[in-house]
């Protein structure tokens, strides 16, 4: 599994991922499956918006239905009927979010399903994964709350190192990369050394962890700057978590090729749309009568076959076809983004493209559209 960069602009770059289930044209966003589904699509759906690669993740599955029922099942693609590459997660950021009790060999917690205690340590958390069954999977890391003391955050890194190189010596599956994570909070220091010693222990790819999580723009560049800094350039970076238009742009300005997020589609599910205009609630009463699409400028089989009106009527009543179309059009917007962004890459323009990107929807919202 390799990254082969195609071309450079600044620091962006433009290349294609290879996996076994095919290849991922980069900088690329995963959409969020976390129960082996995005929630109100299924594969197909999928494939017609144009995804690339899917995230699901690795605590639920293992809870529900089991990573063995997945593996007996033949594995996750033939599960969920998604023949794309997909990642899973380790696990350790929906476990962390629970009241879980960390020691050097793994973290203990109680499942959100049933309130059984469970265990994942970096061995289970390579052995579930195998049996899921995805191209690639990230090592356990050990997360921190931000803002926290710097011994915290230090303490909590060289952990994380340890579990990586842990989780390397537990991988028996060939078809299958991982990705260890860098941690360190917002510290450069830290951060460098997470990276470098990281990547000394050789994974196929990187991820950036413990963004998004409440710091300043500004912390998260310098920290995303630092990682890259030590990584080297062959390999793909990831950065968790982060979905935003203007947090991607400026993620891809400093040289990361791979995101995943919840937002596009819990936002569709909260009737929030996306737009190269600013995002806006279709909830809003001026829509109840609008005959036009969500997005004049989208192409989406939602915005080409339904009006305002309707979708807000599906959204007001509660109904699932709403939340299901809403999705594929958030969906739309954020994966064409994506192309427009490897495009401007290609075409030398990046830095153009970002910021007449940004100033659209910057403006577009103080001349007020967002809800
Ligand atoms: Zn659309």
């Amino acid at each position: 599994m390799r990254l082969e960069i195609e071309a450079r602009d600044g620091m962006a770059r433009s290349g294609v991922f290879h996996t076994p289930h095919g290849a991922v044209a980069t900088p690329a966003f995963m959409p969020v499956g976390t129960r082996g589904t995005v929630k109100t699509l299924d594969g197909d759906d999928l494939a017609c918006l144009g995804a690339h690669m899917v995230l699901s993740n690795t605590y639920h599955l293992m809870l529900r239905p089991g990573a063995d029922v997945v593996r007996d099942l033949g594995g996750l693609h033939e599960f969920m009927n998604w023949r794309g590459p997909i990642l899973t997660d380790s696990g350790g950021y929906q476990v962390f979010s629970l009241d879980a009790k960390v020691s050097e060999s793994g973290v203990a917690f109680r499942s959100t399903y049933d309130g059984s205690r469970v265990e994942l340590t970096p061995e289970r958390a390579v052995a579930v994964q195998e049996d899921l069954g995805s191209d690639v999977a990230v090592a356990l890391d050990v997360l921190v709350g931000l803002p926290a003391a710097r011994p915290v955050v230090e303490a909590a890194m060289q952990r994380t190192l340890r579990w990586a190189e842990r989780s390397m010596l537990a991988r028996r599956r060939e078809d299958q990369s991982m990705f260890g994570i860098v941690q360190g909070g917002t510290d450069p220091s830290l951060r460098a050394e997470s990276a470098a010693r990281t990547a000394e222990l050789g994974f196929e790819g990187y991820a950036v962890g413990g963004l998004s999580v409440g710091e300043s723009d500004a912390e998260r560049d310098r920290a995303i700057e630092v990682v890259v800094g030590e990584l080297p350039e062959d390999r793909v970076r990831y950065t968790m978590g982060l979905g935003d238009t203007e947090g991607m742009l400026r993620a891809v300005a400093r040289g990361i090729d791979l995101f995943d997020c919840v937002l596009p589609t819990r936002l569709a599910r909260h009737g929030k749309i996306l737009t190269p205009e600013g995002d806006y609630s279709i909830r809003r009463a001026e829509h109840a009568r609008s005959n036009g699409p969500l997005d004049v400028s989208c192409g989406c089989r939602t915005c080409t076959s339904y009006s305002r009106g309707y979708l807000r009527h599906l959204v007001q009543t509660g109904e699932p076809t709403g939340l299901r179309l809403l999705t594929m059009h958030n969906l739309t917007y954020t994966l064409s983004l994506m192309g427009a962004m490897r495009e401007a890459i290609v075409e030398g323009r990046f830095e153009r493209f970002m910021a007449s990107t940004i100033e659209r929807r910057v403006s577009a919202v103080s001349g007020e559209s967002l809800a």
